[in-house]
């Protein structure tokens, strides 16, 4: 059923995701403190929304797609924003990749003020927004789930749910450190397996099918040749950058620290991917960094393969 829906933040990600919500029917109410962006939603067919509370008139539910916690906090906390602004019983979606405890803030005034807000940060990037197959990671109520589940799935394919509201964000970070020190791992591997001068396709099936399998290594393959369509193959194109696992990873590291958990790995992670991004790599995919860890064992750079 077409609903009114109000979209805050049209950037690299928001603007294709309100490109879906428009095509399945939407009536979109967009805004953006970007003018150049509000104008080329109005030109796929949104209503440009002139602040924050006309994004949220007579919508039914509001989507916010914002970079960090600061953004969200005054999005949502700030006199003219969302949780003044927004009609009682409004459902707020926040998919900004953000720390706990802005989430759990204005997840926890949201609910003083009588709306629904769920957490809903996504995986896949630009590519999976644009043909509406992202993934998501819900925190929040399951009847705030069940309400969010027919919008999100206009632009995602998979849809999870967490737990309690924080959960997705809380999952999300998780996940993401887990990738971060699993790629290092994997690049590692590799270059060792080359320096040693083994077979390295061999040894990339060999460990695929043994107890060092992982994601990174099989699915997202950090060395060329060996795994098709990755980053690897195309020159280190995104993908997903190393600047946005550098984020991720500093996300997580402030997780540990603020409920005293121990995470070396994840923290050696975030040094190794804060120095290649140092060294100029920051909009490299972030599988690149097979080229700071043993990167003498490999050409460089890398020959592009997918032709
Ligand atoms: P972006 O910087 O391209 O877009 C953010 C938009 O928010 C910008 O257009 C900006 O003008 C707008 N904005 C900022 N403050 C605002 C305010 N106060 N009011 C209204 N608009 C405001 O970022 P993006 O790449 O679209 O990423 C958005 C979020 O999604 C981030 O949290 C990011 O970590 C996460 N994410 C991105 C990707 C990706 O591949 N780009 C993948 C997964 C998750």
């Amino acid at each position: 059923m077409s609903q009114i829906i109000g979209f805050i933040g049209l950037g690299n990600m928001g603007l294709p995701m309100t490109e879906q919500l428009l095509k399945a029917g939407h009536t979109v109410r967009a805004f953006d403190v970007n003018g150049v962006v509000l104008d080329e939603a109005v030109g796929l067919g949104a209503v440009a929304a002139r602040s924050i509370a006309d994004a949220a008139d007579e919508a039914s539910v509001v989507v916010t797609m914002l970079p960090a916690g600061r953004h969200v906090r005054a999005v949502y906390l700030e006199s003219n924003g969302l949780i003044d602004n927004a009609a009682p019983g409004t459902l707020l979606i926040d998919c900004s990749t953000i720390d706990v405890d802005t989430s759990r803030t204005i997840g926890d005034a949201a609910a003083k003020a009588g709306l629904e807000l769920i957490d809903a940060p996504v995986t896949g990037g630009v590519m999976a927004a644009r043909v509406g197959k992202l993934n998501f990671i819900v925190g929040g109520t399951e009847k705030a789930f069940n309400r969010a589940e027919p919008i999100l799935s206009v632009m995602g394919q998979k849809i999870f749910y967490a737990g309690a509201q924080g959960s997705g964000i809380g999952v999300k970070i998780c996940n993401n450190m887990c990738l971060g020190v699993s790629m290092v791992a994997a690049a590692e591997t590799l270059m060792l397996a080359k320096r040693l001068g083994l077979d390295v396709k061999r040894t990339h099936e060999i460990i695929s099918n043994a107890s060092g399998q992982n994601w990174a290594l099989s699915n997202y393959c950090p060395l060329p040749g060996l795994v098709e369509g990755v980053p690897s193959n195309n020159g280190y194109r995104p993908g997903f950058t190393a600047e946005k696992m550098r984020k991720d990873l500093r996300l997580a590291m402030d997780a540990v620290d603020s409920v005293d958990a121990c995470a070396p790995m994840g923290a050696e992670a975030l040094s190794i991917f804060s120095l290649f991004c140092a060294n100029g790599d920051a909009a490299t995919d972030y599988s690149g960094i097979s080229k700071l860890v043993g990167g003498d064992a490999w050409d460089y750079p890398f020959e592009p393969q997918d032709k």
